[in-house]
């Protein structure tokens, strides 16, 4: 921040950036309060199992309607809440408010669902992660094995031991570990075998090139060809059209998420797709 702090500073990127630090603040002074305003909400994106392109469940994506700032994208609004540290709170709301619908659909009478979180590396390299997933399933009666975590390359590669343990103990819980954009972080091989795993995600800006990019194809064999050697589910998110949806099938994808099969919606919004199963 050199650039805007110091003087003399003649930089062309200067309002630029006095307006980010500006952002920042002000944003991070309205998210303080987000939560117990009730300005937080969850929608459920659905996610299908490739082979018969039946519903197997949704990811919960967070999304922040501020009476100042209006509808506020995760990928602002995220980062500026891990720098604030208030991802942790936030996070919580997160675990607790999918265990919550979780329990309304069981209600409803829908079955044979899972709903995936997302975790940021802060909330993991707090220990007592598993605590809180532990309170929320208990709280909502949710059988473990229908929440799934969305973990990214770079929450585990800090602090191997701690994550390790955290880990362990969400696995011990059942719910299912997902290792969410792979192939864009700092992918080491070895932490593959060192954890878990459920489930690899392929990530969307490798999806976006199929089937056309010879890039983009190889690298998509090739997490499918580890995946089913290391014995994992491999999940593909993005997905906007057919040949991309046929080429990830024809590769033995297990799953499928994208606008192509259905955008992230409110709960009573997704529940359309639960028709699928009852059909
Ligand atoms: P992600 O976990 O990789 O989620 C996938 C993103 O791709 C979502 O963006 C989703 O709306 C979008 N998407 C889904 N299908 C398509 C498609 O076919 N085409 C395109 N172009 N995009 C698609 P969204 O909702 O804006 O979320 C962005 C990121 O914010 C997420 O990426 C995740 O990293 C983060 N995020 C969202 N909710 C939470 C949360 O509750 N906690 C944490 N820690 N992070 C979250
Ligand atoms: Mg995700
Ligand atoms: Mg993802
Ligand atoms: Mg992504």
């Amino acid at each position: 921040r050199g650039k805007v702090l110091g003087r003399n500073c003649v930089c062309p990127f200067q309002t630029e950036d006095m307006q980010d630090i500006e952002d920042r603040t002000v944003m991070g002074g309205l998210l303080r309060e987000a939560v117990q305003a009730g300005e937080l909400m969850l929608q459920y994106q659905p996610q299908f199992s490739a082979s018969d392109m039946r519903l197997s469940g949704f990811e919960s994506l967070l999304r922040w309607s501020s009476p100042l700032l209006g509808d506020v994208a995760p990928d602002r609004f995220i980062p500026i809440a891990e720098g604030l540290g208030l991802i942790r709170e936030i996070g919580d709301w997160v675990i607790r408010e999918a265990c919550r619908q979780i329990r309304l659909w069981l209600d409803a009478g829908y079955t044979g669902f899972t709903i995936a979180v997302n975790v940021s590396p802060q909330q993991l390299r707090r220990a007592g992660l598993h605590r809180a997933v532990a309170d929320a399933l208990q709280e909502f009666r949710v059988p473990g094995h229908m929440l799934e975590i969305e973990l990214t390359e770079s929450s585990v590669l800090e602090n191997l031991v701690r994550v390790k343990d955290e880990l362990r103990r969400l696995k011990a819980l059942g719910t299912l570990l997902t290792l969410d954009d792979f192939g864009t972080g700092h992918s080491s091989l070895a932490y593959l075998k060192h954890f878990a795993w459920d489930k690899l995600k392929i990530d969307q800006s490798f999806v976006r090139g199929l089937p056309h990019s010879v890039l983009d194809a190889s690298v998509s064999r090739a997490i499918l060809t580890l995946g089913r050697d290391l014995g994992l589910r491999v999940a593909a998110e993005g997905v906007e059209t057919t040949s991309q949806a046929d080429f990830l099938r024809d590769l033995g994808c297990d799953e499928l998420q994208g606008y192509l099969m259905g955008q992230p919606a409110p709960a009573d919004a997704a529940q359309v797709h639960f028709k699928a199963i009852r059909a």
